[in-house]
């Protein structure tokens, strides 16, 4: 849909199509609101984040300036993380930790696909937590979702102490280098910084990531990560790093870019 027939159907609650069939009058109340949000589009404000919803993966999920806005790229990652995890623990429980939930898109996804899934989620901003709580409610999974508010290197070291118990780890963590944030366009500005910023060259979240997966991961375990443009050398080196993965494999976008990496453990470790 183009981006003022988002915002028309949204305010008349209706359906694409309405619009053309039932050519509607705007009331001058409708009128007013449809004018603030043409304003507030052309500040540079997301669409989605002015109607207050997106879709991801069928799923309709709200969404506000509290998280990321979940991208159409990021719904790869799932769909690879869902094909090649579900045969995992069929006979019982499948853990999957979502690091850096975000509006929880990847861990309502995660449980609404693969039924015998128990998700934990990690989110270091309590606003997005919440947010990601009432999206989990809403699809009736929140039962099989635990939220827990920390920064992911924080949670995978403590837990790493404990069993290898997760069999799925799935991220797409900030990866945008600090000092290109400022050169981002507009719309994404209005994004939480907190969900972009992947330090001084946008992979401080891997390093943190490669180095604690293995150490909670089950044997058989599966590590699926969303990865920026033009970061596939760059992180091919640091899994070259730990010898503890292997069948390291990239898959490329819907414009053919790199991006996501999967990795199993190696057998002998
Ligand atoms: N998990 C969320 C998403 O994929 C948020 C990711 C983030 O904040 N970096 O959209």
């Amino acid at each position: 849909m183009k981006e003022n027939e988002l915002m028309l159907t949204s305010l008349l609650d209706c359906e694409r199509i309405d619009l053309a069939v039932k050519a509607r009058e705007l009331t001058p109340e409708q009128e007013r609101q449809f004018r603030q949000m043409k304003a507030r589009r052309a500040q540079g404000e997301p669409v989605q984040y002015i109607i207050g919803k997106t879709d991801f993966m069928g799923i309709a999920l709200v969404v506000d300036r509290r998280a990321l806005i979940p991208r159409p790229e990021t719904e790869i990652l799932v769909e690879l993380a869902v094909s090649n995890g579900k045969a995992l623990r069929q006979d019982g429980k499948l853990n999957v930790l979502d690091l850096g939930t975000g509006s929880g898109n990847i861990a309502i996804a995660m449980a609404e696909n693969i039924s015998h899934a128990q998700i934990t989620a990690v989110d270091v901003s309590a606003e997005a937590l919440t947010l990601a709580k009432m999206n989990a409610k809403t699809r009736g999974v929140h039962g099989r979702i635990r939220f827990i508010g920390e920064d992911m290197s924080v949670y995978l070291k403590a837990t790493s102490a404990e069993a290898r118990k997760f069999n799925i780890i799935i991220s797409n963590p900030p990866y945008i280098p600090t000092e290109e944030l400022a050169r981002l366009p507009a719309d994404v500005r209005n994004e939480p910084r907190t969900a972009l910023d992947g330090g001084h060259d946008g992979l401080h979240f891997y390093r943190e990531i490669l180095k604690y997966a293995y150490t909670v991961l089950s044997p058989d375990g599966l590590l699926a990560l969303e990865i920026g443009d033009g970061q596939r050398n760059s992180i091919e080196k640091i899994f070259a790093q730990y010898p503890q993965y292997q069948r390291v494999e990239f898959f490329k976008d819907y414009v053919q870019t790199d991006r996501i990496v999967m990795a199993r453990l190696s057998e002998t470790f």
